[in-house]
């Protein structure tokens, strides 16, 4: 007898639904009419089936920090600011029980792997850290947590932090980050860059930077995207390096943009785009005919550059919106970036599943074929861009095997009984 049974699902790739079996946390069936009998079946009753959504790119620890003091002036500099303030009177109470509530929200939304990117700073030293993998085990059950420290304040510019990002990887951070537009001169931006390359290559990890917030490349720091794709090649760390935001890519002229997007696929390295925070924070020094602020995910995408997408901040300085919902991200996505077409769709409704766990390392167990881990997602749309499209609710998420969260939703019209009042 297997495990669980999701009956009459359909699948992308198969003209007909079709049964998935689970066993021990894998699938081990998928086919026309699974003949034996399970302990537990889903009717999906034609409704499509996905592997788990992944949020790459999520600041847990800084999550609803809107609830205690907005951005007094919407912009990135006002974003750092008020941020700084708060973390000052972080407790571990106080983070685990924001990012718990987030990370929980999440799941109910059909995610079932997080990159958390918890600041590491002499503001906060470890505590960020310390509280997610905290959560890596209390919450095991429930999703894949990767660590990434994260020295959103700079590296160079405070003294200290490098150390700090060595003792969080000591205690089980599983990526080092980078923030190499906080360093105040270019050259201290590619120092930055290059120590952070060091330290992945002295743990063994993989390499996750936010590479700029820019709207353009005026300012030298914000064109680093060569520099990480050189410090790629040379430290061997193709397929194991991504950098997020990158919006300055959007600024650059046609044959600029072409080169620099060419370089990033040659070297292997993977682009987040984080659309809520870069429109939000992009911008904000026009006062007319204002930029987007949106890496060019089409170029990307044609390119071959390996390309996700996630929240990032939840209801803080850096985004005052978001509910840690991965599909209506790409729905924003599509709708501020020019990916209308249903092939963009398809590739929205991908940069979410497939991408995203190659890009979080995790391609070779995932997906929705025999002897992939059973994360799965059962849409309440026939389609996965239906359910990008309808906003459609999780009926029923899958981690392991094990059902994690349902969702209990039903519209009803109420018409006049003669049809016409
Ligand atoms: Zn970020």
């Amino acid at each position: 007898m297997t495990d669980l049974l999701l009956r009459s699902a359909q699948v992308t790739g198969r003209d007909a639904p079709v049964d998935v079996a689970v066993d021990d946390g894998r699938i081990t069936w998928i086919g026309d009419r699974f003949p034996g009998a399970a302990r537990r079946v889903v009717d999906c009753a034609g409704d499509a089936v996905i592997p788990g959504l992944i949020e790459p790119h999520l600041h847990l620890d800084k999550a609803l920090l809107d609830a205690e003091k907005p951005n007094p002036d919407g912009t990135l500099a006002g974003a750092v600011a008020v941020t700084g303030e708060l973390k000052r009177g972080f407790t571990h109470e106080s983070v685990r029980r924001r990012a718990g509530q987030v990370l929980e929200q999440a799941v109910t939304h059909g995610t079932t792997v997080i990159r958390a990117q918890p600041d590491v700073d002499t503001i906060v030293g470890l505590l960020g850290v310390e509280v997610m993998l905290e959560l890596r085990a209390t919450h095991a059950d429930l999703v894949d947590l990767q660590v990434v420290a994260f020295p959103q304040e700079g590296i160079l510019q405070r003294p200290g932090t490098e150390d700090l990002l060595v003792e969080a990887l000591r205690a089980g951070a599983d990526v080092v980050g980078g923030c190499s537009y906080m360093e105040p001169t270019v050259e201290e931006c590619r120092a930055h860059v290059d120590r952070v390359f060091a330290l992945a290559e002295r743990f063994g990890v993989p390499v996750d930077i936010h590479a700029d917030l820019a709207d353009d490349t005026s300012d030298p720091r914000f064109a680093l995207a060569g520099h990480i794709a050189d410090r790629t090649r040379a430290h061997g760390m193709a397929g194991r390096v991504t950098v997020g935001h990158v919006t300055s890519l959007a600024s650059l002229g046609a044959d600029a943009r072409k080169r620099a997007i060419a370089d990033l696929a040659d070297a292997g390295v993977a682009v987040v785009v984080l659309p809520a925070t870069d429109m939000h924070l992009g911008g904000r020094s026009d006062d007319g005919n204002v930029r987007r602020g949106i890496a060019p995910v089409r170029d990307l995408l044609d390119a071959g550059v390996r390309t996700g997408l996630s929240s990032n901040n939840v209801r803080n300085g850096f985004t005052p919106f978001g509910n840690a919902d991965v599909l209506d991200i790409a729905l924003f996505l599509a709708q501020t970036a020019h990916l209308g077409r249903p092939d963009d769709l398809a590739d929205l409704v991908r940069m979410a599943t497939e991408d995203a766990a190659a890009i979080v390392g995790i391609g070779d167990r995932y997906g929705l074929h025999v002897g992939a881990d059973a994360d799965l997602v059962v849409l309440a749309a026939p389609t996965a861009t239906d359910a990008l499209l309808d906003r459609a609710h999780r009926r029923v998420v899958i981690k392991r095997g094990r059902i994690v969260a349902t969702t209990e939703h039903t519209r009803r019209l109420h018409r006049a009984a003669d049809g016409h009042r």
